[in-house]
């Protein structure tokens, strides 16, 4: 197998990027039906023979820790909604050269998922929260779950010693009066929150965002002067900045105005199988397909490489004219 990309340090890209972080979606599904993220009554889901089996997930987890990917987010749709995510999240945890993982979730099946996850090794969850007022929270999500059940939940996960950061989108016309109180909310949990510029991604292409320098500026008439935070923080492409008087940092994570993509460390694994180098880009392998022809683990392995050599060096959301899979959605792609 060639393989001049992959070192016992990990697998090093062609922009010499070290990729050590895969995002693996376990479902397309989800609980909620956030406005800008799925329509309101569902969408058409991948049928289930189509998604990647557990065994078929662990088999290339194994396969992928042992070429140096060390670093596991699960997500979805809505990852908890799978049966038997919690069984996987636990055998994952296990796998030689795996040596995190962590969960992107709503909350909306935290209360009764929280022990197990902790039982299985989890120590960090991100959260999506993009209200704390039930009227804004129900508007946004068009589900009936409480929020209080959801800030309850996070209580107990933190006293518990889980890291939680919250993930919040601002979007025009939506949750403007929410951003001031879920910061203080966060800073008042030491709870790292970091606001997410909205992507032209499926059905968030017909929302606007607010820009994240009008979020930073009200950040800073509200605490004061917003210092960089030193400290480095999780895996990803937020930058965070410290309101004087607190520990606990706000984030940005400007995946258009701020392209991080020179720094990226990420692949993607959808659920139905396709291992995705990019968010935007389309360019990667069908592992089911090689999975499902009984491929050996070399042919697998050598398919894993040879897509990271073809990981894109940026995305170009920014560009006028889009080569976006027009049916590219974060949750289906897994966000
Ligand atoms: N259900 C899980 C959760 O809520 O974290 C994981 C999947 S969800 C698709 C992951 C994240 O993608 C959420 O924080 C959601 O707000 C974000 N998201 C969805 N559509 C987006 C868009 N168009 N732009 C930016 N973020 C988006």
């Amino acid at each position: 197998m060639k393989q001049e990309n992959f070192s016992s340090s990990g697998l090093t890209d062609l922009y010499g990027r070290h990729i050590h972080y895969i995002r693996l979606s376990l479902t397309d599904r989800c609980n909620f039906r956030c406005v800008y993220c799925m329509p309101r009554h569902g969408t058409t889901f991948i049928p289930h023979e189509q998604i990647l089996s557990f065994e078929e997930l662990l088999r290339l987890c194994r396969l992928t820790a042992s070429i140096g990917i060390t670093h596991y987010k699960i997500t979805g749709g809505e990852a908890l909604c799978r049966q038997g995510s919690l069984a996987f999240i636990e055998k994952l945890t296990k796998i030689a050269g795996v040596e995190q993982v962590t969960l992107t979730t709503n909350g909306a099946l935290l209360p009764q998922s929280l022990s197990s996850l902790a039982a299985a090794g989890i120590r960090s969850i991100n959260v999506s929260l993009d209200a704390l007022s039930p009227q804004v929270f129900s508007r946004i999500t068009r589900s009936n779950v409480a929020i209080e059940d959801i800030l309850l939940v996070l209580e107990q996960a933190k006293k518990m010693g889980m890291q939680i950061k919250i993930n919040t989108v601002p979007i025009q016309n939506y949750n403007h009066t929410e951003l001031v109180p879920l910061a203080r909310y966060a800073l008042a949990n030491d709870f790292p929150l970091r606001y997410i510029e909205l992507m032209p991604i499926g059905e968030g292409k017909q929302f606007l965002g607010i820009p994240l320098e009008q979020v930073k500026k009200l950040m800073e008439q509200t605490f004061g002067k917003l210092e960089p935070y030193r400290a480095r923080l999780g895996n990803g492409p937020a930058r965070y900045f410290q309101p004087p008087g607190y520990s606990t940092p706000i984030g940005y994570i400007a995946a258009l105005s701020d392209t991080f993509c020179k720094n990226c460390n990420r692949v993607r694994l959808t659920s139905w199988g396709f291992f995705k180098t990019c968010l935007h880009h389309d360019i990667g392998t069908d592992m089911k397909g090689l999975l499902r022809k009984s491929a050996s683990d070399v042919e697998i392995l050598s398919a894993i490489i040879q897509t990271i050599n073809k990981k894109p060096f940026a995305h170009t959301f920014n560009q006028p004219v889009q080569e976006v899979p027009s049916d590219l959605a974060m949750h289906s792609v897994g966000g």
